[in-house]
């Protein structure tokens, strides 16, 4: 097994640019989800690590080898690589135990190697009881299952998926998301996992890298990026962060809606627009007049929507930007209603300037 490090790779299609100078090294053993909204070329990274596309510029290293490059590209088949689809693709006339042990046929494995490995897979996939039935005698999650164990059996070197948990249900794909984790776990194949779902982003990944037209735009762990996220795009991607804006008035606080913010993050330089992010759950909500005048601004309260847990707000300012936030469920604001919004110096984070 290996490391596959990405570096300065580009795919372009005429005038249009697919991936745009993606930079990222992955160690051996890791799990890194490519998150980003539709179009934003996900698949296309994919399928140039699967060698399915040639770069247009940049190169993919695995190990110390040069799989592709603008000049030479190695052929899918000589990569040892598995790469599972949105659609499972299994075979209708073979059993959930055939479709797992075709891989190692192929290679021509002899019989009782065949059989430890197939019998070692299917117990952690929980496939056992399955073994005997054809797909089309699955549901979707024990579908997605047997296409899992068929990818891990053949001990690839690196395992690619593409949106795999895309044709579940709701619940299931949280029950999968786990799966996949533990799997991951289990077996440690240097993984490429590509979503637009943060959440499963979040519960799968070592590293996300967030991207954006092309780009990656940030790289992290998902605390990481959840905390520190370094441009509008991942503030507002991840977790759906507030945004504000003013000018600097100091290295430390900035002018929003008239009224100065303490803000945490970089230094800032007076005079200079600022874009400061925030978590909804983090800005306080009430309609006394705030003992202090420190990080507090008043807003109406424009709807308010009962979530069980929490009752989301969304609030408008005296500059009419829109905040959204979530409180606790006990106490209600009407839509209407003025109240005052507490913003916490260590939460008001500036993001880099663009
Ligand atoms: P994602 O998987 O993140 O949704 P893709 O990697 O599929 O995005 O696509 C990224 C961009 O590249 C899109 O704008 C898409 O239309 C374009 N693209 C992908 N494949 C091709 C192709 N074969 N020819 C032309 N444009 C393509
Ligand atoms: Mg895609």
């Amino acid at each position: 097994m290996a490391s596959v490090e990405l570096k300065g790779l580009s795919k372009r299609y005429g005038e249009a640019v697919a991936v745009d100078d993606v930079s990222l090294r992955i160690e051996h053993g890791q799990l890194v989800c490519l998150l980003g909204p539709s179009g934003c070329g996900k698949t296309t990274t994919l399928r140039l690590i699967a060698g399915f596309i040639e770069p247009s510029a940049g190169e993919i290293v695995v190990g110390d080898r040069v799989l592709s490059s603008p000049s030479r590209t190695v052929p899918p088949e000589g990569r040892n690589m598995s790469m599972i689809f949105q659609s499972y693709a299994l075979w209708p006339h073979m059993t959930v135990a055939e479709n797992v042990a075709y891989g190692l046929k192929i290679r021509k494995l002899d019989r009782a190697t065949i059989d430890a490995r197939l019998k070692a897979i299917l117990a952690t996939a929980r496939l056992e009881p399955l073994a005997a039935r054809y797909p089309g005698e699955l549901s979707g999650g024990q579908q997605q299952r047997v296409s899992l164990a068929r990818a891990l059996v053949v001990e690839p070197e690196t395992l690619l998926l593409d949106e795999p948990l895309s044709n579940l249900d709701a619940n299931l794909r949280e029950e999968m998301r786990f799966e996949i984790r533990r799997l991951h776990d289990q077996y440690r194949y240097t993984t490429v996992y590509v979503t637009h779902d943060q959440a499963e982003a979040m519960t799968t990944a070592d590293l996300i890298a967030v991207m954006n037209h092309g780009r990656v735009e940030q790289v992290g762990p998902p605390e990481e990026i959840y905390a520190r996220p370094r441009s509008e795009f991942v503030a507002r991607f991840i977790g759906g962060a507030n945004i504000l804006r003013g000018p600097a008035l100091d290295d430390r606080r900035v002018a929003v809606a008239g009224i100065p913010l303490r803000t945490s993050g970089r230094r800032l330089e007076a005079g200079r627009p600022v874009t400061l992010s925030m978590r909804q759950h983090e800005i306080g909500l009430a309609v006394e007049p705030p003992a202090t005048a420190d990080n507090h601004l008043r807003a109406v309260v424009a709807r308010q929507v009962f979530l069980g847990s929490v009752r989301d707000y969304t609030v408008v300012l005296e500059d009419s930007t829109e905040l959204r936030v979530t409180a606790p469920p006990d106490r209600s604001f009407a839509a209407g209603q003025s109240v005052w919004l507490h913003l916490p110096a260590e939460q008001c984070r500036a993001l880099a300037e663009e």
